[in-house]
């Protein structure tokens, strides 16, 4: 039996996990999909909001901006890419004018540093590619980029090198209490024991909810294409730049990410399922269309790939962090929509204490260690530091993909570093094999066989990202297809 399960392996729960595993308690992260960040933490904006969209007063407000103030800590300290590149949104007539007047007051009242209005010739200094139609920009310093599934990792990783333990493939579907203990029950019939139990599901946060008996909730799956352009394009803009908010959301965009590409999107759109996370050709067109509205020279052909994320909304759009209303021992984090991402350092913190507050006990562990040791990148080292780490393995000299300029050594690392990857896609996430202009066109074969290697599989049992994603069905040469 562990004190606490965590429901979810998205950026909150694994940063629930960390913040609990600064205590002497036993802590169990509970996900059912393959890997961690297989939900909206691998699918959206990657920026850490300044907080001037939010409504003053709201639970919403204030754990923005708490998290875009911890950012640069926590990325320091389980060493993330993060960027304050500041952001800017931009207006084109009058009703816009009026948009940033309200924003800015809303920046004001949430304690939003530095934020400002300023004219569209200024707004055309920081960035000298915006439309000449921008007629003012509301500017936010505090602004950032930061890379979603990494700080996903990262932290679901500190919190294991801390003692946390992690079950991939485990979705629950039943939970029965007894004797001030949880009985959590899997799909597949597995049970794991715990005294108190969070729910951080995303998107299913409220069929999760109504295990427990809470059957209010509901989350609204909310659909958003994005456009993901080539490294050359990544310096088009410096800042991040949004267009007006609409009640759908907080328009289309574009920004460089951290890892140097151009970002655009995303569309907003309601929908049925939580699962649907095609593409189509119509949200793609909108993206390009909306964001050569605000950057005219941006180039949409040199697109290397394209996603859709999908938002957990919620009647009241607020974040809803609650203890059960019909079952001891269980929190709920539900309708954690944009800004969860910039909100989760403070959103992990905030639950703790409702955890405290709910009778954990929450007794400092003497050595837990908040600095996670990265993943060597070979492709931001100079010379001297690339001659070090070859001598030290020289795995590190040999590159797999080409593009990224990944070598077999953080390959090899990516497989056995917390929390391990098993496929295609988890070594790709930890270190951007096959994320390049190829699509792993190149690298795939020899990233295939290095986890075959190394996870003493055959390569035909390698997946792309787990189940039945098979990518090798037999020999083309020598025989043929064997099934
Ligand atoms: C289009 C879009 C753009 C966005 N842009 C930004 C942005 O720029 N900045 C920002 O701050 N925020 C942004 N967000 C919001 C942000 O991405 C989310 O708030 C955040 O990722 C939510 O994290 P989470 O951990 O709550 O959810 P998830 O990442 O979805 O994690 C929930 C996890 O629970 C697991 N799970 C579900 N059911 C079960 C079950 N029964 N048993 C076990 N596990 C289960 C899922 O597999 C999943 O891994 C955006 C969201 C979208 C969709």
């Amino acid at each position: 039996m562990v004190d606490v399960a965590v429901i979810g392996a998205g950026v909150v729960g694994a940063l629930i996990a960390r913040e609990l595993s600064r205590y002497q308690l036993s802590v169990l992260l509970l996900e059912k999909a393959d890997d961690v960040a297989m939900g909206t933490s691998k699918a959206n904006s990657a920026i850490v909001h300044a907080g001037f969209d939010c409504v003053p007063g709201s639970l919403m407000a204030k754990l923005n901006v708490d998290g875009n103030r911890m950012m640069e800590k926590v990325t320091e300290e389980l060493s993330v890419p993060f960027k304050r590149n500041g952001s800017l949104v931009l207006a084109f007539d009058e009703q816009d004018n009026e948009t940033l007047k309200t924003l800015l007051d809303r920046g004001i009242k949430n304690g939003v540093p530095g934020v400002r209005i300023i004219s569209g010739d200024e707004a055309r200094e920081m960035e000298p590619r915006l439309s000449e139609a921008v007629t003012a920009a509301l500017y936010a310093p505090t602004g950032g980029i930061v890379c979603p599934y990494e700080l996903t990792i990262a932290a679901a990783g500190n919190a294991m090198d801390n003692g946390a333990e992690l079950k991939t493939g485990f979705t629950l579907t039943g939970a029965s209490y007894e004797n001030g203990v949880w009985t959590l029950t899997s799909a597949e019939g597995e049970q794991v024991q715990a005294r108190f139990v969070v729910n951080a599901a995303g998107l299913m946060s409220d069929t999760v909810a109504a295990l427990f008996g809470d059957t209010d909730y509901q989350i609204q799956p909310r659909r958003g294409e994005y456009m993901l352009l080539d490294r050359d394009q990544g310096k088009t803009v410096s800042h991040t730049i949004f267009q007006c908010p609409t009640k759908m959301g907080k328009g289309i965009l574009v920004t460089p990410t951290v890892d140097g590409n151009l970002l655009l999107g995303p569309t907003s759109e309601n929908q049925e399922s939580k699962e649907d996370v095609a593409t189509t050709a119509e949200g793609l067109r909108t993206v390009a269309q909306l964001a050569a509205k605000s950057v005219p020279s941006v180039n949409t052909r040199a697109v290397i790939t394209s996603f859709t994320g999908l938002r957990s909304c919620s009647a009241g759009h607020d974040f809803i962090i609650e203890p059960s209303a019909h079952s001891e021992h269980v929190l709920h984090l539900t309708g954690i929509e944009s800004p969860g991402l910039s909100s989760a350092p403070a959103i992990a913190q905030y639950a703790v204490e409702k955890l405290g507050e709910m009778g954990l006990e929450l007794a400092p562990k003497a050595d837990f260690d908040p600095i996670r040791k990265p993943i060597p990148k070979f492709r931001e080292m100079n010379e001297e530091e690339r001659r070090k780490l070859i001598e030290e393995d020289s795995r590190f000299g040999q590159i797999i993909c080409r593009c990224e300029t990944v070598t077999e050594g953080e390959i090899v690392r990516a497989l056995h570093q917390n929390p391990p990857a098993h496929d295609l896609d988890g070594v790709k996430r930890r270190t951007r094999t096959g994320m390049g202009r190829c699509s792993g066109g190149f690298c795939t074969p020899q990233a295939v066989e290095i986890i075959a290697r190394e996870l003493g599989i055959p390569v035909e049992a390698v997946t792309k990202c787990g189940g039945s994603s098979k990518l090798l069905f037999g020999k083309t040469k020598e025989g043929g297809r064997d099934e």
